[in-house]
Parts: C-alpha cells; structure tokens; sequence
C-alpha cells in the first residue's frame, strides 16, 4: 500500500487525481532533494544555536507576572540572535502576530517628523492600516510620521533611481518585505535584498534597513540579517514557530534598534527585562528545531501544487523549478469557483475542522469578499496546511504550509478533487 492508494481507497480521491499527481510528484525527485539539503544545513545552523546558548532543561520553567530573571526569555533571544546572525532578538509570546512584531518594530523606531521608505511597492495588507496608507486610528501617519513607496519597474525589477530620488534626509526607514504575501509578484531573494540594503547604506550609512521575513525564514541558507538588514522581524504562528509556537513574533538585529522596539512593546526603562513566557518556551524552542523539516515540507507542498496546475494549464507564481524566498505558491484559477473550490479541499484535508465548509466573507481591512481554507491547531497559523484567496480578479489562490510533506501532499491532492468533482477542472 502506498500513500496514492490509500488516498484514493480510503479517501475516495479520484483515479484520474491519483495519476496525474502521481506523474507530477515523479518528475519532483531533483528539487525536493535541493530542498532537503537546505533543511539539513538550517538544521545544523538551530543545533548549533541552541548548544552555543547553553539550552538546559530548566530553561523551560514557567514564569509569570514582571517575568523578571526570566532565564527561559534570556536563553530564546540568545538562540534567535545566533540563528540570524544578530547581536539582539525579541522573541515574545506578547507579540501577537507578524503585524504586530513589525507595528512594534517600527513604532519603536521612528519619531515625529520621520519618513519611511518602502522601495518593493506596496506592503503587505495589514500594514496599510499601520502606516496609514489606508486611514487608520493610531496609524504611524497619525503620529506625523511619512510614507514613500517606490515600484517595481513593468519587468519586475528593482527601480534603483527610483529609490535614490526618494530618499531624504528625513527618511529613518527603509521598509523591505521579502515575500510576495498575497499579491501576485515574486518574492525578493535574500541576496537582492543585501543588493537593496547596499544600495540604501552607500546613500545614507545611517538608514535603518528593516526586512519583513514573513514566510522566508529557513527558505535559504542566509537570512537578511546575514546580509546586512539592521532589523528583520517574522511571526512565530508561521515559519520560525515550527507548528508548535501557540502564538509570537520575533523582531532581531542591531542592539539599539532591538531595545528600541522592546522600550515600544513593554514600557521605556522597563524595555526587555520584563514579560513573563507564560510557560511557552519550551514549544517555541522546540518549534524552532523543527522548523527547518517544517519549512521543507511547505516548500514540496509549494512546488508540488505549481507543478500539478500548471501542467493543467494555469498559470503558477513561481514554478516548480524557480528559486524560491517563501513558502506562499500562487496558482491563478482564473474563477472565484475554482477559487472557492480548491480552498474547499484544503479544509477538507485539515486534521482539524475538516467537516467545516469555508465561504467568501466580508473581511475588516479588505476592499472585497475573502475566503479562507483555515483547519489549524493553532488559529491563524498558516505554517499549517491553508490557502486564502482575495474573490477578484485574476482569481489567484495562496497556498501554503503543511507541517509534514504527506499532509501538504493530501493537501493539493484534495484540492484537485475538489475542483474535479465540482466539474470545475475536467481531467
Ligand atoms: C503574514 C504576513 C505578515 C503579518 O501577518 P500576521 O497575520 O499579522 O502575522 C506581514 N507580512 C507578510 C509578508 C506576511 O506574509
């Protein structure tokens, strides 16, 4: 008995599912092994972090309260400053999410009068709202901070006299989102963004380079902070957390910057010397060692999914065989049909909550209807098996995650079917 009989005897896949993903998986040997020796590197990398950090079994006692002398605390941030090749790391359970980290990051570091630069276009969603791109209370624009972005150039290049003419002496900031996050674009390599960061640093040594690695980390071999970002700052229910972190973020790079974000998110003076774990160090620390096998298996599950639809014809951002920078696979279905179908088969492949049928919904902060395929232990978590999808045009869907390759395999597989026995996708 292999996997594809069993998905389709006790699964009821469809034959013709079975073959055509099974054809596509044998022509993956090459790229999954690539995929495989980064994961094996990443890992040694964690090792190596954890050992040099002194991790000890009674770093996982809880504290709670001021969270003073929290050794557990001291040890984590040790261990992420070392993976990142950092001098500092805030690594909270207080961080609620990547927003959040980034929000704290920023606010952190920027004063009245400042101006930040985004020069890869436009943020991620739900940092319009934070800028104030999209008016919003308590928005750093409300805090008489400026907003300049630079686009990518028509062939997706980056638009490097662009970014000179918009850099003044007010900008503090430069604001780098490596993954594409749900726009239809390519996500910037970690080299590129050590090209950007050069690039800014030769025009103004004292701009603060900070990098969004939402859905990067563990993606290559280098980070952006080996590459010159002063501060690169994730969320710990995505790649980093390894499916374990029940919640978190991580803000790491230049001591001062760090302090300065940690002054944002406790109080100034009080800074990272308090914030109790609340008992969650172990499942971050352990989330974090299985996080690069994680990240592999997402990344299969990626490359598996641009391979079986773009053999049917739809159009795959990256391919199968492109370098890839995040976990996220774009496949443009083309019909808010397909579109809700595929999702369907993502939920109905979670270990959680697969019986709930997901639908278009009214998001806060969209400027249409959105669905999401979301059966997760952890909420939220999209390092787990999940797609989202924006009900307009060109019909993309997001795919990402799968905590192991045979659920992230499951995964695409049911989401065919689905869209084969809806009569959306005719094999
Ligand atoms: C996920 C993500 C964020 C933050 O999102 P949260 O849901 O708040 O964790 C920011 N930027 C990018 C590129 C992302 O993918």
């Amino acid at each position: 008995m292999n996997s594809y009989n069993y998905l389709e005897s006790q699964f009821n896949i469809s034959k013709n599912v079975i073959e055509h993903c099974k054809k596509c998986e044998s022509e993956l040997t090459d790229i999954f092994k690539k995929i495989d020796d980064t994961a094996e590197v990443n890992q040694l990398k964690v090792l190596n972090a954890m050992q040099k950090s002194g991790l000890a079994e009674r770093h996982f006692s809880q504290t709670t309260g001021y969270g003073y002398d929290d050794v557990g605390r001291e040890v984590i941030e040790s261990i992420y400053a070392k993976v990142f090749n950092a001098d500092d790391a805030l690594v909270r359970p207080q961080l609620i999410s990547g927003t959040h980290a980034l929000t704290v990051a920023l606010f952190g570091n920027l004063r009245h009068g400042d101006e930040i630069l985004s020069p890869v276009s436009q943020p991620y969603d739900t940092l319009l709202g934070v800028i104030g791109i999209r008016k919003t209370k308590g928005s750093l624009m409300e805090h008489g901070i400026g907003y300049k972005q630079v686009n990518f150039l028509c062939d997706g290049s980056i638009d490097y006299d662009g970014i000179k003419n918009a850099i003044s002496n007010k900008t503090k900031l430069v604001t780098i989102q490596r993954s594409k996050g749900y726009s239809f674009r390519r996500s910037l390599d970690v080299a590129e963004i050590g090209e950007i960061i050069r690039f800014v640093k030769n025009i103004r040594s004292d701009i603060i380079c900070m990098v969004d690695n939402c859905y990067g980390e563990f993606v290559d071999e280098l980070e952006p902070s080996d590459v010159g970002a002063d501060l690169t700052v994730g969320s710990l229910i995505k790649n980093p957390g390894g499916g374990l972190a029940p919640v978190g973020g991580y803000i790491v790079g230049k001591k001062e910057y760090v302090e300065n974000a940690a002054y944002r998110l406790t109080a100034p003076g009080l800074g990272k010397e308090v914030g109790p774990m609340l008992g969650v160090t172990s499942q971050f620390t352990q989330g974090l060692f299985y996080s690069p096998y994680v990240v592999a298996a997402s990344l299969k599950g990626a490359v598996f999914s641009a391979k079986v639809f773009s053999e049917l014809g739809y159009e795959v951002l990256p391919t199968a065989f492109d370098k890839r920078s995040d976990i996220v696979q774009a496949i443009k279905l083309g019909s808010p049909e397909r579109v809700i179908s595929f999702c369907r088969g993502i939920q109905a492949a979670a270990a959680v909550d697969s019986f709930v049928v997901p639908s278009p919904w009214d998001m806060p902060g969209y400027d249409c209807q959105v669905i999401m395929a979301a059966g997760a232990f952890v909420q939220g978590s999209s390092i787990e098996l999940s797609a989202d999808a924006p009900i307009k045009e060109p019909y993309v869907v997001y795919f990402q995650g799968g905590l192991n390759w045979a659920h992230a395999k499951a995964g695409v597989c049911f989401a065919l079917d689905s869209l084969v026995k809806s009569n959306n996708i005719v094999l």
